[in-house]
């Protein structure tokens, strides 16, 4: 199938890699020519605009950092939907607020063609591997026609409804994290003040009604969990700053929704003091470093 992937970054790169292993045929776009040039040595053709990426393509793929990347590569004069044929399947992956995609899918509507959302957990390690989540949000027909390519980067293919609920799924997913990690932290950090060895105390919350993957995957106490970003000086991993962005999407549909979300807020403040101090590229975990007395 020939596939227009547009965004090509930490997640974007890896998962067009896997979709040129599967024997795809790849339109690539992107604003870094070196990552460009790399996908070109395995047999991607470099395009000069989204919209040129999307022309004879057969399938649409976007993988932006934030909602005005989105708008901008679909909706401009050189955008996707300047180029994208009638009736051609279309999908946005980058985590971005429901009404955005929404908004595109609207727009792509009245020349015939329909998007869906599909932002992904999973990391980097995911979209290497080929193991991501995928969270859909499509009418039934176009989710079945982009569930096979999607099984190509991804083990869970989910459809969670129409247009924009795939991204609805990520931001309560992420609210969630965002707060388990804030939590864990706080208990390691006062069983360490207090005076028990953290490995023994993370050994009885992972054992115990405490236990989440903030605690028993990816606890922020280093040398805990040996796979874990905490145990690396926090590099690699989900980045402290991409966390913020996903908090305050989660906080903004709150608003939007005149939902209260007490902690997520105070979350989102945490993270926020962590980007100020300089530390928003460390791996988010590295929010216990808010409660640990300075050496
Ligand atoms: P990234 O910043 O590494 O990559 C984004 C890419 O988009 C870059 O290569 C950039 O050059 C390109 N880009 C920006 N503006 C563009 C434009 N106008 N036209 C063409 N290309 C443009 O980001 P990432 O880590 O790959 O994340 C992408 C999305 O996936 C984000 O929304 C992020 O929140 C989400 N996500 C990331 C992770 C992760 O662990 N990194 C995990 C899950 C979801």
């Amino acid at each position: 199938m020939k596939i227009a992937f547009i965004g090509l970054g930490n997640m974007g790169a890896p998962m067009a890699r896997n979709l040129i292993k599967a024997g795809h045929a790849l339109n690539l776009f992107d604003l870094n020519q070196t990552v460009l040039k790399e996908l070109a040595e395995l047999g991607g053709t470099i395009s000069d605009s989204p919209r040129d990426a999307s022309k004879d393509a057969e399938l649409v793929i976007t993988m932006l950092p934030a909602a005005a990347h989105v708008r901008s590569v679909w909706l401009n004069e050189d955008g996707v939907l300047a180029g994208i044929g009638k009736g051609v399947p279309a999908v946005d992956c980058s985590t971005i607020d429901p009404q955005t995609i929404r908004d595109v899918s609207a727009a792509a509507a009245k020349q015939g063609v329909v998007v869906a959302d599909a932002p992904v957990s999973g990391g980097t390690g995911g979209a290497q591997a080929g193991t991501l989540t995928f969270m859909v949000g499509a009418p039934l027909e176009l989710f079945a026609t982009l569930q096979p390519v999607l099984a190509q980067m991804g083990r869970n293919i989910v459809h969670c409804g129409d247009v924009g609920t795939g991204q609805i799924a990520k931001i309560c997913n992420n609210l969630l994290l965002g707060i388990s990690m804030v939590g864990v932290s706080e208990a390691m950090a006062l069983g360490d003040a207090l005076g028990i060895d953290t490995q023994v105390l993370a050994g009885i919350i992972n054992s115990s009604t405490g236990r989440c993957w903030s605690s028993d995957t990816y606890n922020p106490w280093p040398g805990v969990i040996e796979t874990a970003p905490s145990s690396r000086g926090y590099t690699g991993g989900f980045g402290a700053d991409l966390m913020l962005k996903d908090l305050g999407l989660a906080t903004e549909a709150a608003r939007q929704a005149k939902q209260p979300v007490i902690l997520g807020a105070v979350a989102q403040q945490l993270y926020q003091s962590m980007s100020q101090r300089g530390d928003g590229g460390k791996d988010f975990s590295a929010i216990i470093n808010s409660y640990r007395k300075p050496k």
